[in-house]
């Protein structure tokens, strides 16, 4: 695989498994055109274990507009720089029980 940050990951079908994999999660807007790459880690107590991603509401960074694309990608060869710091919105609330 050439393009290795963005190698295509095998299909995930939890959040949890995402994150064990350690996988980075981004979020491409149709609008903008930004890409924004996070931990699947920043996500934990947030995002159900059982979650599908694809499936949740997912905004843009830069100009709020509902984000259409969001997918797994490998992040262990990515450089931290190009890894984006998520951090809750103040409304959002960590999920109660056990975190993954
Ligand atoms: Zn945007």
């Amino acid at each position: 695989m050439g393009r290795s940050a963005d190698a295509v990951v095998q299909p995930i079908r939890s959040f949890d498994e995402g994150c064990r994999r350690r996988l980075g999660i981004v979020i491409e807007c149709r609008s903008c055109g930004k890409r924004v790459t996070y931990r699947a880690q920043d996500f934990v107590g947030f995002i159900a274990p059982s979650a599908e991603i694809e499936t949740l509401r997912w905004r843009c960074a830069w100009c709020r507009t509902p984000a259409e694309s969001a997918r797994y990608v490998m992040i262990e060869k990515m450089d931290r720089q190009d890894l984006a710091q998520w951090k809750p919105p103040p409304w959002m609330k960590r999920r109660r029980g056990p975190v993954a």
